[in-house]
């Protein structure tokens, strides 16, 4: 069953087409994000969904009830009955933290008693029992944004929306909060659109993830999926698959120019050209010219821990590769075979 269903959603601002005819439904309970870089229209659907802007044609259903159709608002923003967390915090610091949760609910004009109860079971909900009567000022940032949240739950919303819910925490929190935010969902079934241009925020949190550029979604699907098979080279390179290297079919065999050959196992295309894309920590090192695999030499080593991050430079191009730390780190000069970890290297097909 679609908690959310959009279809044909078109925003236009001006010249500008933020979103541009995007079709998209979101599972009832579990957390769906949209994925894409700055000035992708991302918000701009979020704040449609929720009522803060008025679409310019498509359809907008919520539950079974649509909220928008025919260029038209059907329902206003505060009847929507959403829950939103958006990057600033908007708490009040003048008012305990309590009262910061009870907000929406008074707002609704809920009785005294049920908004006790409900203000209470938010803030355990979130992990701050007997925070209540406290100020926002004596929170932490990651203390915060659980009040924020509580404050979006409090009263029991059909979908929650969120915008770049993690943005302004120290990365140490981000993970803490992603782990809450799903542990959240998991506990009361909630259904949650969340906005992010982080890639592994996206893997992390979400049942389903809408990868979206220029207005459009470019792919829509579980995150393995989206990460192992994506549909086209840009899905691939904004997942991560930051290599990317052209070939041509020369004798039934696609070639990359100057380097070597497209491993067997990944000549999957019958294009006569291709694009052949693949991430950093997916590179297999042999430390010395082995004839197997492409030739390269190390122009740049950086040992960063866990890993080492080398720069190789390989025929005209440079290719980036992440390989474990315990290997030792290959000095900079030294000649290397580079090899992809069997299917890994992702493959497609260019217009001639
Ligand atoms: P970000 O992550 O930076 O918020 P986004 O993917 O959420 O980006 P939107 O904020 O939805 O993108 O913006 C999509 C496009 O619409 C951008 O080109 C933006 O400049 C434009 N836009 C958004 N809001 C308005 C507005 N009120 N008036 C004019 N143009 C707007």
């Amino acid at each position: 069953m679609s908690r959310v269903e959009v279809g044909k959603l078109v925003k236009q601002f001006g010249a500008v087409r933020a979103v541009d005819e995007v079709s998209f439904d979101v599972p009832e309970g579990g957390i769906t994000t949209m994925l894409g870089p700055s000035g992708c229209g991302k918000t701009t659907i979020l704040r449609c969904i929720a009522g803060l802007e008025t679409a310019t044609s498509g359809d907008i259903v919520i539950g079974s009830r649509p909220v928008f159709s025919s260029g038209r608002d059907l329902v206003p923003v505060e009847a929507r009955n959403l829950g939103m967390v958006f990057q600033s915090y908007a708490i009040w610091p003048h008012m305990t933290i309590a009262h910061n949760v009870a907000y929406g609910l008074k707002v609704r004009g809920r009785p005294r008693e049920e908004i006790e109860k409900r203000v209470r079971a938010a803030l355990e909900l979130v992990r701050l029992p007997g925070y209540g009567e406290r100020y926002p000022g004596q929170l932490s940032g990651g203390q915060m944004q659980r009040v924020v949240l509580a404050r979006a739950i409090a009263y029991d919303p059909e979908l929650l929306l969120l915008d770049e819910p993690l943005a302004n925490l120290d990365a140490h929190l981000r993970e803490e909060m992603r782990q809450e935010l799903k542990r959240i969902q998991r506990e009361t079934g909630m259904t949650m659109v969340a906005v992010t241009h982080d890639q592994s925020e996206a893997l992390a949190l979400s049942d389903q993830i809408m990868v979206m550029s220029a207005g459009r979604v470019l792919q829509r699907g579980r995150p393995e999926d989206i990460f192992h098979r994506p549909r086209t080279a840009e899905v691939a390179r904004f997942l991560g698959a930051t290599n990317t290297l052209s070939a041509q079919r020369v004798d039934g065999r696609l070639m990359i120019e100057g380097i070597g050959a497209v491993p067997n196992h990944a000549q999957a295309t019958s294009a006569d050209r291709a694009q052949v894309l693949f991430r950093p920590s997916d590179v297999v090192l042999q430390p010395e010219n082995t004839g197997e695999g492409w030739p390269g030499r190390i122009v740049f080593a950086q040992f960063l821990g866990r890993e080492v991050q080398y720069l190789i430079r390989c025929g005209d191009r440079n290719i980036t590769a992440e390989v474990s730390g315990r290997d030792g780190v290959l000095e900079e000069g030294a000649p290397v075979s580079i090899g992809v970890r069997p299917g890994a290297l992702l493959v497609y097909p260019e217009a001639a």
